[in-house]
Formats: C-alpha cells, structure tokens, sequence
C-alpha cells in the first residue's frame, strides 16, 4: 500500500487502534499514499514524528446535549467537536446535524479539512463538529431549542481566535444564526465566531453560493489546462440538491454548461431538456425533499427512486456533491463505461478509494474535494477576515477573491503534481502533498 516503512508502520499502528472508524482510516490512506513520495525527500518528517502527530486529532470534546421537544418530552443527543489541527490558524471547520454523525465521520471530515484549509493559503486549522441531532421533521422552536442547548456546552471551546464552526450538512444560516445568538449572549460580544451567517447578523454575501461556484472554478481550471476547453455544451450530473449541489447546478448553467441529472434522498431526476434549477431552489424552500415532485412540472423528465441511478445517466462531467462514499466502483465503472471523462467533489470522501483508483487508470479527470470544494472554506476565512475589520465586501468583490483562490489552489495542485509524479494531473497527489506540507512545516517551526 505504502512504499514507505515508515508509513507502513504508522498506518499499520492506526488501523489497530481504530478499527472501528472505517471513513477515518480511508482518509489517512488516501494522504497517506500521496505522502509516501515526500517522506523521503526530509527526514524531518520521521524524525520529528510529523506523520503520527498529523493523524492524532489535537483535542475531541464530547458531551451530551438535553432539550425539550415540542410536546414537553425531554430528547437527548450526543455531540462532539474534533479539534484536529491549529498549526497554521485557529481551528475552523464545520457543524454537521445528521443521525450517522459519529467520531469515524468527525474524524474524517476534520483531518480532510486541515489539508483542505492549508491549500486555500488562508491562516486556519482544521475542525469538524456535529451531532446525531436529526433536523428533519423538527419545528423551527425544537431547532432553535437543540442549538441553543448545544452551544451551551460548545461555547467554552470556541472562540474567533481559537474555533470558528460553520455549517455542513443539516445546518444552514438558520441553524447557525441559534447557535451564533446563544453564544452571543454567553460570551457577550460581537465576535464573528461562526460563519455562514446570515447577511444581517455580520455573514458574507457570496458564503451560500461558494463552494459550489468554487467547484465549477476549479473545473474550469482543469479543463483549460488539460483538454483546451470549457463548460459549453458540456452534458454535466450532480448529486444532491443541497448548498453545495444547488449552487453548482447554477454556476455550471451560467457558464454553458448543460445539467442534465440531479438527485436528493428522494431519488434521481434525468432531464434531457436540461434540470429546471429554479424549480429545485423553488420547490426547497417549502419541501424536505424535492426529486420526486419535479416530474409533475416536467413530464417529460425521469424519476428513480434509487439514488445510485444517477451514476448510470451518459454525462462528459459527473459532480457527487450529496455525502461521503456515495460512488462505488461499481458506480465509477458505470460512469466510464457511459462517456463521463471528469468527476469532480463537491462533496467531502464521495468517491471510495477504490473508484478513484478507476476512474485514475481509466484517463478520467479527477478533482479531489478538498480542493474542489474549498470554496466554501475560502469565504468562510474571508467572512472572518470582513468580521475582524468591520467591513461588508460586495458579491462581486467577494466572488472575484473566490475565483482567485480556487485558480491558486488549482496552480498549486498542478505543480505539486508535476513534481512530485511528473504528471500534469494527478490532483490527488497535488492536493494531498500541497496542504500536508505547509502544515508540516509550521508544526516543525512550532517544536514538539
Ligand atoms: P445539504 O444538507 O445542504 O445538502 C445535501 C444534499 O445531498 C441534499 O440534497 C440531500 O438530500 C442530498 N443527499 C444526502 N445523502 C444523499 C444520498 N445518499 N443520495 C442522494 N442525495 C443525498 O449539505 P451540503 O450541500 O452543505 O453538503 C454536501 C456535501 O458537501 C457534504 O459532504 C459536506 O461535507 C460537503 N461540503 C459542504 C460545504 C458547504 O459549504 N456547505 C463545504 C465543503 C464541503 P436531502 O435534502 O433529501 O436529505
């Protein structure tokens, strides 16, 4: 798996304490396997034990939280915040409320962000929070009321120099603007502690649209650089219907491109007249879930229930942006086989170790999310930036500084590739040893 003995034995060391987090272990395979052609280049690396202090998670914070639902019964959830590295900038990452959240995906989610947030040449630390709190179903007061009684305990952890949380799966602007409120009125300042705040309570404008107009940035990148060319007329599916996949669908329209398939936990919507995305955002605001409802304003489209239907629809560009381990390779040989030569993530770890692996030996253009998706990151360090100066940018000042970042980020994974494989494209390689050597470095400069 690793030329490296060394590697070898710290991965070997990993997989036996953790045996139960299987997303985390995924992760620090894939970095680690791209580390393998640096380690040799500076003994510091073994000698200063970077590679075992780079996977061991700086602090995790676990409690409980306790609130009341609307019929006066006391819920209780389990939460956690996993502070995985501050050598280059406080902790910053976000909060995911979904019922799979467990220390595996926390884990995961907050050592792919330490990377992540190192690539967007910003100062900030890597972190993942959440809970098993499930927003599905709940009234606006049962959110308010959980977020509240989570920040209850969060707030001793988090500050603007120490932990700046964003939002993630299950926490939009409204869930942040609970927590931001309770932790204001704890604290007693104006801080900026969270982003993805809504625009009146200090957010930056452009923070909802970023991470899925920096994906389309960064494959714009890829596509002038390696095939010439650019979104027009490209037939492009995305996975999930949600920030991330929303806002891509409406980058990729803008600029030419053509998407023709969408999906969300309801299913998958193939419409070859290119997917309505007004309809989508229109049909969100008032819907849990929207596939399934889309074929009565368009007849024409088709509707699966299965979501895995949508790596089946014949595509040049694929984009999974719903979830970690949504493309097997069963899913990546369907893909292939249908035309799709570009899969970019939208989401964090969509693709399994395995498919990327298939997609690499079969010429398909891959952009790893944790440097396709920094786009939301970047603004997020932006919008601190604006809180800590008391300024408001403008869309369009932030969107420019956005789509400067992923073509720097992009740069930086092309050169780390070609120097270190030789190759122009291989981003995951790029990626990995790009945002792995600023950190190291600082921890070297930091001693032990
Ligand atoms: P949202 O909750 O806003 O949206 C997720 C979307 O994916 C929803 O449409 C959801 O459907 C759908 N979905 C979830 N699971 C599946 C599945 N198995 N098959 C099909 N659709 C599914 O989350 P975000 O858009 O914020 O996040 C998506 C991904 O992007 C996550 O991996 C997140 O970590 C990552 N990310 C997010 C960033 C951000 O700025 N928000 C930044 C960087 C990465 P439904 O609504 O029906 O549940």
């Amino acid at each position: 798996m690793f030329k490296s003995t060394y590697l070898m034995g710290v991965y070997a060391d990993l997989t036996k304490r953790y045996q139960d987090q299987p997303e985390f272990l995924q992760a620090v395979e894939e970095v680690l396997s791209s580390i393998d052609l640096l380690v040799d280049k500076d003994p510091r690396i073994q000698q200063q034990a970077i590679v075992e202090r780079i996977v061991e998670p700086e602090r995790i914070i676990k409690f409980r939280v306790s609130w009341v639902d609307d019929s006066g019964k006391v819920q209780v959830n389990r939460a956690m915040r996993v502070q995985f590295n501050s050598a280059i900038g406080p902790y910053k990452g976000g909060i995911r409320f979904h019922s799979s959240v467990n220390e595996s995906i926390m884990k995961f989610l907050a050592f792919e962000q330490t990377l992540k947030n190192s690539l967007t040449c910003l100062p900030m630390g890597g972190a993942k929070g959440g809970s098993d709190f499930d927003p599905r179903g709940k009234s606006d007061n049962e959110i308010m009321r959980f977020c509240q009684n989570y920040i209850l305990e969060l707030y001793r952890h988090i500050g603007p120099r120490m932990d700046v949380p964003a939002g993630d799966l299950g926490v939009g602007a409204r869930e942040i603007g609970y927590m931001y409120g309770m932790y204001k009125r704890i604290e007693n300042e104006f801080s900026g502690t969270f982003t993805s705040k809504g625009i009146e309570s200090g957010g930056s404008l452009g923070r909802a649209e970023a991470t899925g107009y920096g994906l389309c940035y960064f494959v714009e990148e890829m596509l002038k650089a390696f095939k010439n060319d650019d979104f027009k007329g490209k037939r492009v599916i995305i996975s999930g219907a949600g920030k991330v996949g929303s806002m891509a669908a409406e980058k990729v329209i803008q600029l030419g491109g053509k998407v023709i398939a969408m999906s969300d936990i309801s299913g998958v919507i193939h419409d070859e007249n290119g997917i309505d995305i007004d309809l989508i955002k229109n049909l969100s605001k008032t819907n849990l879930v929207v596939m399934d409802k889309y074929q009565s304003y368009h007849p024409n489209a088709i509707y699966s229930k299965n979501t895995k239907d949508i790596w089946k629809v014949p595509c040049d560009i694929a984009m999974p942006c719903a979830t970690q381990n949504e493309i097997y390779l069963d899913s990546a040989e369907e893909l292939v086989k249908n035309g799709c030569w570009l899969v970019a993530e939208g989401a964090n770890m969509p693709t399994t170790i395995e498919a990327t692996k298939y997609f690499r030996d079969h010429n398909v253009l891959f952009a790893p999310g944790k440097a396709s998706n920094a786009g939301g990151v970047a603004v997020s360090g932006l919008e601190m930036t604006q809180n800590a100066t008391f300024q408001n940018w403008s869309f369009e000042e932030v969107d420019e500084k956005l789509h400067l970042i992923m073509k720097r980020i992009f740069r930086r994974c092309h050169e780390a590739s070609l120097e270190y494989t030789g190759k122009p494209d291989d981003l995951v390689t790029g990626a990995n040893i790009a945002g792995f050597v600023k950190v190291y470095q600082a921890m070297i400069q930091q001693g032990v």
